[in-house]
């Protein structure tokens, strides 16, 4: 962690965005160089109070302003993310050492939950009339109520769309955001709040704070109404006790350790491409990402070697251009988790199949996408999360083997199946523990499908993002009912005696015509 120093004379200019009332900064390195990048102010637990009283305010007028002005801001913000798309992928790519590739994945996401973001909250956040209990007697409507100001916290490995997967259906909803973005990243997670703001969504409805998280964080998880955590399951937890304590709702995207199960009827080669890309995409450092392949022992001998090949032969680079197949680890702290849980699992006798070295041509804290097997559960690399460029390969007899296998996890968030029979994939897919399983692709599938909900199993998380789930996190639900007044409903002994039966009538005829 760098050391404080005073802000330098030439700022960041959207650094300067940041709600940070003193003079402290930080240098940030770039994990392209490994050299510091920029310069970041640090908030205060009153900026953070600051910010969120601010939010508070403008969240009454966005929140009146109805779901029709909302779409509108939000789709122009969709087609401002568009026009800058190569600034925001320089700076994705600065920031985190992911290639231009894995870069337009973010940007794409981005894209992706703000359209459907903008184009879904009415049909899903409307009110709407409910069942009510005793027909001709009471009516029943439920509203949706923004929640008001919504705490986002966000890491530092898929920050640009990480942050829209969050802020962007909490903006649809009505709600104001103070986000506290991770150093690294943050510029990232700002140049796309300008595209917003310049779209219309007014400053102060979505504020970012940076800082320590013992600070800004806590301060944070101390205001808010509802927060989104996207983080380590570590951390996960103690926010969870906070929102506890306070008793506001949270949504937690936390760690995983995502299995892959390769079954004998597919196709080695494809799958070993796949495979490359599901594990190694971004490094390896995305919540999704495979870390355990299972493949079936018919198939291992032609999987492996593909896979290897695919392995030697892919680019590993840091141009600001589609031009490497994988990008670099992102910080030091990264490169050290890394080496710890590989020299722990060589030094326990797990077989290097490939990689397994630092590249420091191609930059300070790069680290060639490895695959190992012979892993035991006495190697850390077994069952903790490594979140970078590691994969262990075992092998498998049969499907139920592999089932087994890829459940005995405390993780629970994405789970991959390579297979050449759809309706044998689809079985295994249903008995997997996962909040997503994808089918013959590692994570994109389901990482895409912004209408469908995102999230974790077990230590990997509590509540979705994404899809209807992801919206109504942001609401409370009202409901009103109207007595009609065509029928008194009994207050006193005599009227209840007088009623009761009618109502046992009534409860009858609706279970005989399976009303509910
Ligand atoms: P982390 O938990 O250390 O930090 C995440 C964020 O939380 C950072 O901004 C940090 O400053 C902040 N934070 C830390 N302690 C806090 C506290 N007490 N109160 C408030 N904020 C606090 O995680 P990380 O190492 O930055 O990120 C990597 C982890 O995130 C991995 O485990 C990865 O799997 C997980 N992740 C999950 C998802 C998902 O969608 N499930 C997505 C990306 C990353």
């Amino acid at each position: 962690m760098p050391a404080p120093r005073t802000r330098a004379a030439r700022p960041e200019p959207l650094a300067d965005d940041v709600v940070a009332s003193g003079a402290e900064a930080v240098w940030i390195p770039s994990p392209l160089t490994g050299e510091p990048h920029h310069e970041l102010p640090r908030s205060s637990a009153d900026d953070v109070r600051d910010a969120v009283a601010r939010a508070r305010l403008a969240q009454l007028a966005w929140a009146r302003a109805g779901f029709a002005h909302r779409e509108r801001v939000l789709l122009r913000a969709h087609d401002l993310l568009l026009e800058r798309r190569e600034e925001l992928l320089d700076l994705i790519q600065t920031e985190s050492g992911k290639t231009r590739g894995q870069g337009f994945e973010e940007l794409f996401e981005a894209a992706s939950v703000t359209r459907y973001n903008a184009l879904t909250a009415k049909k899903v956040l409307r009110g709407r009339t409910r069942r009510s209990g005793i027909p001709t007697v009471a009516t029943a409507r439920v509203r949706y109520q923004a929640k008001g100001v919504v705490g986002v916290i966000t890491p530092w490995n898929y920050a640009l769309s990480l942050a829209a997967m969050d802020v962007v259906p909490a903006l649809a909803a009505g709600c104001a955001v103070v986000q506290k973005a991770d150093d690294q990243g943050a510029l990232s997670i700002l140049a796309l709040r300008r595209a917003y703001i310049d779209a219309g969504v007014p400053e102060a409805l979505w504020a970012v704070v940076t800082g320590p998280a013992s600070v800004v964080g806590e301060a944070l998880t101390d205001e808010v109404d509802y927060i989104c955590f996207t983080g380590s399951t570590a951390t996960g937890r103690k926010i969870a006790e906070k929102a506890g304590r306070r008793l506001v709702g949270a949504s937690l995207e936390l760690g995983g350790k995502n299995p892959l199960i390769v079954l004998d009827d597919a196709d080695p080669v494809k799958a070993a491409q796949n495979a490359a890309h599901a594990c190694f995409s971004a490094m390896g450092q995305l919540c999704v990402s495979i870390e355990r392949i299972y493949v079936h022992r018919k198939i291992a001998g032609p999987f492996t070697s593909a896979l290897v090949d695919v392995l030697e032969h892919a680019k590993v680079g840091t141009g600001l251009g589609f031009d490497a197949d994988f990008g670099v680890l992102a910080s030091e702290t990264q490169l050290a988790r890394v080496e710890s849980q590989f020299d722990d699992a060589v030094s326990k006798g797990a077989t290097v199949l490939v990689g397994g070295t630092r590249l420091p041509d191609v930059a300070p804290w790069a680290f060639a996408p490895t695959v190992v097997t012979g892993v035991t559960p006495d190697m850390t690399l077994y069952a903790e999360e490594t979140f970078g460029a590691i994969a262990a390969l075992y092998l498998v007899d049969s499907d139920e083997e592999a089932i087994i296998a890829a459940n005995a996890s405390d993780y629970g968030l994405n789970a991959a199946v390579f297979s050449g029979d759809a309706r044998r994939a689809t079985r295994i897919a249903n008995a997997i523990a996962a909040g997503s399983v994808n089918i013959n692709e590692g994570y994109r599938g389901s990482f895409a499908a912004v209408d469908a909900p995102m999230g974790g199993q077990k230590s990997s998380g509590v509540g979705r993002r994404n899809g209807a789930e992801g919206l109504l996190r942001f609401v409370e639900p009202v409901t009103v009912a109207k007595s009609t007044g065509l029928l008194q409903l009994p207050r006193t002994a005599k009227e209840y005696e007088a009623q009761a039966p009618l109502l046992l009538l009534l409860a009858r005829a609706l279970r005989r015509l399976r009303r509910a």
